[in-house]
């Protein structure tokens, strides 16, 4: 029995606390491909080859798994090892429902390699039950949602899709990146699986690529296990341990980041310059309540675009403390064009069918002091302004 009660404290506490052989209060990092056997089939710990099993991923396996709350976890060596691993559950003839905005590669992976094998997915606007419901046919055997989703911040309601879901026998998958499960937990809303990049907030310092796959039942965890051995796309012991350090300091991290987050929506939303901003924050964007009912805030990724008269490049080029850089969810402030960086995979036809315009601008504050980071945004965005002729 885990001797407290907040996800605060499992963060730091939770999965396999320390090492019983030596005391050590962090999991030791195994870098080992291998292990002794005393006899045929007499295994030592439990462990015979680390892509079947190492003790520091199962360390971070566990935890994962007691944050989301689900009944094991799984770690891939990226975002798109572990979505790639969840996909692999099903078989040619299936089809998915995809939310209308989701992240760039989901979509890449689904339409360019998961299509050799007949494996079909529709885009919905899973904003709208009603509209998805109707989506359901027979060959679909889940639904795929991000929420908000990647990039124009769009609120799914989770609880809603997920009952939909289980009256038509249909697996809900969340990937759950943008708002980890310090801020939202999609299983206690009903989903079946629960996916990260961990390469974002869970990791939180922009230095490793990792994936994590969350399930409910055991006949999913019993398939995702066969699927992670079978496939091979696990968590280097390295990784695993800098994945476990990041997320001892996620509680601390996401309330600064949205913190931050919340007042730099605000300055930009006064900003003249500003012509359309995503906030799940604001009280009057799409889905707020259902945002604020299913999750502890509206998260720290911003999206917005400036009016004709700014030159994007020019913003880009003229920032100083933000970075121009793909990826989110690091301690440093990063923006991106989603059109021709996360979502580049998207065809034209559908980024403009889902509304991700040439002008749209994705910032993932950062935690950096709030007033730098406004300074610079201010600077550049002054820069960036084309004089009449
Ligand atoms: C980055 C990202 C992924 C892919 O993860 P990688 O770790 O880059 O492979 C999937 N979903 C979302 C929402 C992401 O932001």
């Amino acid at each position: 029995m885990a001797n407290y009660k907040h996800l605060d404290s499992a963060l730091i506490h939770g999965g396999i606390y320390g090492d019983a052989l030596t005391g050590s209060v962090n999991v030791p990092i195994y870098q080992t491909s291998t292990y002794e056997q005393k006899g045929l089939g007499k295994l030592v710990g439990g462990y015979e080859y680390s892509r079947t099993g190492n003790p520091t991923r199962a360390a971070l396996e566990a935890l994962i798994a007691e944050l989301e709350g689900g009944i094991a976890g799984f770690a891939f060596g990226s975002g798109m090892a572990a979505t790639t691993a969840v996909l692999s559950l099903f078989k040619s003839g299936d089809k998915l429902i995809l939310s209308q905005n989701v992240y760039g590669g989901t979509y890449r992976v689904l339409a360019k390699v998961f299509n050799h094998f007949n494996i079909t997915f529709e885009i919905v606007d899973t904003t709208n039950p009603e509209i998805f419901e109707k989506a359901i046919t027979s060959e679909v055997k889940a639904a795929f949602i991000e929420s908000p989703a990647n990039p124009l911040l769009s609120v799914t309601d989770i609880q809603a899709v997920a009952a939909i879901c289980k009256k038509h026998h249909i697996l809900t998958i969340v990937d759950n990146t943008f708002m980890t499960p310090y801020l939202q937990r999609p299983i206690s809303l009903g989903a079946d699986i629960v996916i990260h990049s961990a390469t974002k907030y869970l990791g939180g310092h922009s230095d490793l690529v990792a994936g994590l796959v969350v399930v409910t039942t055991q006949d999913l965890a019993e398939k995702i296990a066969f699927i992670q051995n079978s496939t091979g796309g696990v968590l280097g012991p390295f990784d695993s341990f800098l994945l476990i350090r990041g997320i001892k300091t996620l509680a601390v991290r996401m309330d600064r980041h949205t913190q931050n987050a919340e007042i730099i929506a605000q300055f930009l939303r006064k900003n003249e310059a500003v012509k359309n901003i995503y906030y799940p924050g604001f009280e009057d964007a799409q889905g707020h309540a259902i945002q604020m009912r299913q999750a502890k805030n509206g998260g720290a990724m911003i999206s917005f675009e400036l009016q004709d008269k700014y030159d994007l490049n020019r913003f880009f080029e003229s920032l100083h403390l933000v970075a121009l850089a793909e990826s989110l969810g690091g301690v440093e402030s990063l923006v991106c064009h989603p059109s021709t960086m996360t979502h580049a995979a998207f065809p034209k036809e559908i980024r403009d069918a889902v509304g991700i315009t040439e002008n749209l601008i994705r910032l993932s504050v950062g935690i950096e002091n709030v007033y730098d980071l406004i300074a610079d945004l201010s600077q550049a965005i002054r820069s960036s302004e084309l004089q009449e002729v």
